[in-house]
């Protein structure tokens, strides 16, 4: 992986999924003090669902919710709702693409779990998946690297902690 690849964390590609404005803000270390509910409710999540199992911090950059030393490896995300699934996606993505590029760990699988509606989907790093993610992380450079995008409102706008940033 490139050095650039190496520095880019779930967070931002998560972001950019959801929002290049949002990705390119965060990027650049411009960050809101007031949490949104929606992220109150992510971290209770964790707090009371998943109480017993720990955070995985992998090189100061990969934040996995947990992983089960089984064969396959898995590696477990915990999500509130299904409505960003892509973006978890490729988060999981990345995080297995990290592991087996940086740690030679490939025999891995990885689990979307939405806790509130009782659903686990199962991931898996395919080839043409890596090089989709490969696309997606040049593309989050050249965003980063350009001047920021543009706000372009949407529902989740008003949930978003740089929404006053933004739009007023
Ligand atoms: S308020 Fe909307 S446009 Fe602005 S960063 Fe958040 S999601 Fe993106």
């Amino acid at each position: 992986m490139s050095d650039y690849m190496k520095s880019i964390n779930g967070t931002q590609i998560n972001y950019y999924f959801i929002c290049k404005t949002k990705l390119w803000l965060f990027s650049h270390n411009i960050q809101m003090e007031q949490e949104s509910d929606n992220v109150s409710l992510g971290k209770q999540l964790h707090e009371t669902s998943y109480k017993k199992e720990k955070e995985f911090l992998i090189d100061n950059l990969i934040n996995v919710d947990f992983i089960k030393n089984k064969d396959p490896i898995e590696i477990h995300e915990v999500k509130k709702t299904q409505s960003m699934e892509i973006s978890h996606e490729y988060q999981l993505l990345y995080y297995m693409y990290y592991l087996k590029k940086e740690k030679d760990i490939s025999n891995t699988v990885g689990y979307l779990n939405y806790q509130n509606i009782r659903k686990q989907i199962e991931i898996e790093l395919t080839e043409e998946k890596e090089e989709e993610l490969e696309t997606v992380l040049n593309d989050i450079k050249s965003i980063v690297d350009s001047d920021v995008p543009s706000p372009k409102k949407s529902r989740i706008c008003r949930k978003c902690a740089y929404f006053e940033f933004c739009f007023a």
